[in-house]
């Protein structure tokens, strides 16, 4: 799988590092209200596990599973399944998502969760790549800033590929135009 990959741009010690701040930042934003952290399957389930475990003060937690993109190109059509979550009035959310691309995904997450009443929501992501935004979505916690390259490891995929890697690196544009 390594022989796959351009170049290794995240470290697991890097990740991990970024990831605590996140979490040390959202104990102290979040003291007292209990926030329900929402992770977007399936990329964001390696992010949403390493954040949660150093989140330090009560906390829940749910999963909903979206998707919008095939090989390396989003489809512009969202479709959000969110069965199985609990009641969403008066609480303080925190979607937790692996990467920010264009923001159409959150987007679309983000109109179907505040339509249910929720007190506050925002959104931490493990990247961003803020240069292919095509919506005015921000994240209130970023791990990393990008260039705009696929990149698949630490829970982000190519074709269901590369989840499992424990760092982030940018994928050979032959494995993706083969
Ligand atoms: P958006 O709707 O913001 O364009 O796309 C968000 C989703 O696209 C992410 O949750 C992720 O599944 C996928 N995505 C966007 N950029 C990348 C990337 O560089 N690598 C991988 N593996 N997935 C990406």
């Amino acid at each position: 799988m390594l022989q796959d990959l351009l170049k290794i741009t995240h470290t697991e010690e890097q990740l991990k590092a970024r990831t605590c701040e996140l979490a040390a930042d959202i104990s102290r934003d979040y003291a007292d209200k209990n926030p329900l952290f929402i992770g977007v399957l399936k990329g964001a389930y390696i992010f949403m596990a390493e954040l949660c475990k150093n989140v330090t003060i009560p906390c829940e937690m749910a999963f909903i599973s979206a998707s919008s993109y095939r090989g390396t190109q989003t489809t512009g059509c969202v479709s959000a399944q969110t069965d199985g979550l609990p009641d969403l009035t008066g609480r303080h959310v925190i979607l937790v998502e692996d990467i920010l691309d264009t923001g159409l995904t959150l987007s679309h997450i983000c109109k179907v969760l505040s339509s249910r009443g929720t007190a506050s929501l925002e959104i931490c992501s493990m990247m961003d790549k803020p240069s292919r935004r095509k919506t005015e979505l921000k994240g209130k916690y970023v791990g990393f800033e990008i260039p705009d390259e696929f990149v698949v490891g630490y829970g982000l995929d190519f074709n269901e590929k590369y989840r499992n890697l424990p760092f982030v690196g940018v994928l050979k544009p032959e494995v993706y135009e083969s």
